[in-house]
C-alpha cells in the first residue's frame, strides 16, 4: 500500500512538474509576443533622420492673404505677423501702391509676398478686354517700380471670377488666386466673430481673407494676435502662397 501511495504520489508530481513547464513555456511565449512590437518601435526611433523627415511632412501650413492695402493700417498688421514669425500674401490695389508706395517696401521687405487686385477694384467679369488690360497692368507697373518684379498672382475682387477672367489673367501671365476661408472682416462684425470666423473649419492649405485697406480696419487689427497665437499653438506655419 505504502508502495502505491508513492506511486501515485511520484505520478502526482510528474503532473504537477509537466503542468509547470507547460504553464512556464506559455508564459515566455506570452512575453516574447508581448516584447515584438516594443522591439520595432524601438527600431523605429533609432534612425533620427527619418524622424526628422517625417516631422517637416507633417508641418501644417495656413495662408494669411491681406486684401485692398496698402493703407494706414498695414504697419500695424505687419508688426503682428514679425511678432509672430508668419509671413502672407498682400494683394494690393494699384492705386493705393502709387499713395504708399514706401508701404509696399515695407510688406516686401518683411518676406511677404505682393500680388495683384488690380487698379480700382472693378468687378472683371463686367469689363471690356482693355479696361481687364490697364487694371492688371497699370498694377503691376508700380508694384514692379516698388520690388523689381512682377506679381504672377491675381485676385479678382470680391473673387468674382469667371472662365472669360481666368482665361484674360492667363494671356497676361496670372494665376487667378481666391480663398477659402472669409472673416468677412470688412463689414467690421467684432473683433470675436473675426477671430472665430477665422479659426472655424481651419486645415492645412486653408487660405484666410483678411482686409489691411479700403477703410477703418482696426477690429482686423485686434483680431490677428488672437489668430497667430491659436493657429501657432495648433501647430500651423503661415507662408506665402504659390504663384506658379
Ligand atoms: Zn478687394
Amino acid at each position: 500500500m505504502s508502495v502505491d501511495r508513492r506511486a501515485l504520489a511520484s505520478a502526482l508530481w510528474s503532473r504537477r512538474f509537466i503542468i509547470g513547464v507547460v504553464a512556464i513555456g506559455l508564459v515566455a511565449a506570452g512575453l516574447a509576443l508581448a516584447a515584438t512590437p516594443r522591439g520595432k518601435t524601438a527600431a523605429a526611433t533609432s534612425k533620427p533622420v527619418s524622424s526628422v523627415a517625417a516631422a517637416q511632412a507633417a508641418r501644417k501650413y495656413v495662408y494669411l492673404t491681406f486684401d485692398d492695402g496698402p493703407s494706414t493700417y498695414t504697419p500695424q498688421v505687419l508688426k503682428i505677423l514679425r511678432a509672430y514669425g508668419a509671413r502672407a500674401t498682400f494683394f494690393e490695389i494699384g492705386q493705393n501702391v502709387a499713395r504708399y508706395p514706401y508701404l509696399t517696401r515695407q510688406v516686401y521687405q518683411q518676406a511677404n509676398s505682393v500680388q495683384n487686385h488690380t487698379w480700382s477694384h472693378p468687378d472683371l467679369r463686367h469689363v471690356s478686354a482693355a479696361v481687364f488690360r490697364s487694371q492688371v497692368q497699370k498694377t503691376d507697373r508700380y508694384i514692379r517700380a516698388q520690388l523689381g518684379y512682377t506679381p504672377s498672382c491675381l485676385r479678382p475682387p470680391d473673387g468674382s471670377t469667371n472662365k472669360q477672367v481666368t482665361r484674360r489673367a492667363a494671356a497676361l501671365g496670372k494665376k487667378i488666386r481666391l480663398w477659402t476661408i472669409d472673416t468677412r472682416d470688412w463689414s467690421r462684425p467684432g473683433t470675436s466673430v473675426i477671430v472665430r470666423r477665422a479659426l472655424a473649419n481651419v486645415h492645412n492649405g486653408s487660405v484666410i481673407l483678411m482686409h489691411d485697406g479700403g477703410g477703418n480696419r482696426s477690429q482686423t487689427v485686434a483680431a490677428l494676435p488672437t489668430i497667430l497665437r491659436t493657429l501657432k499653438a495648433r501647430g500651423f506655419g503661415f507662408t506665402t502662397m504659390s504663384c506658379t
